[in-house]
């Protein structure tokens, strides 16, 4: 599991994105603006609940895979 997405600066609000790979911020890495070099992470007490979060999706994924079984004749 491992992708990147992207999200606005909320600090200088220059309208600058900052890529975040999703794993990695998991880990509590944090990514600066290419702009005002704030960094944006997730806080440590809370990396607990986004990974709960990120599992949940995954679970959501396989479930919506697993549920499209060949009709049988
Ligand atoms: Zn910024």
């Amino acid at each position: 599991m491992s992708y990147t997405t992207s999200i606005k600066c909320p600090v200088c609000e220059s309208g600058s994105k900052i890529e975040i790979e999703v794993s990695a911020l998991l880990q509590g890495v944090q990514f600066s603006c290419p702009t005002c070099k704030s960094q944006v992470g997730i806080q440590e007490d809370s990396i607990g609940a986004a990974r709960k979060a990120v599992g949940e999706f995954e679970n959501l994924k396989n479930k919506f895979t697993n549920s499209q079984k060949p009709f049988k004749s």
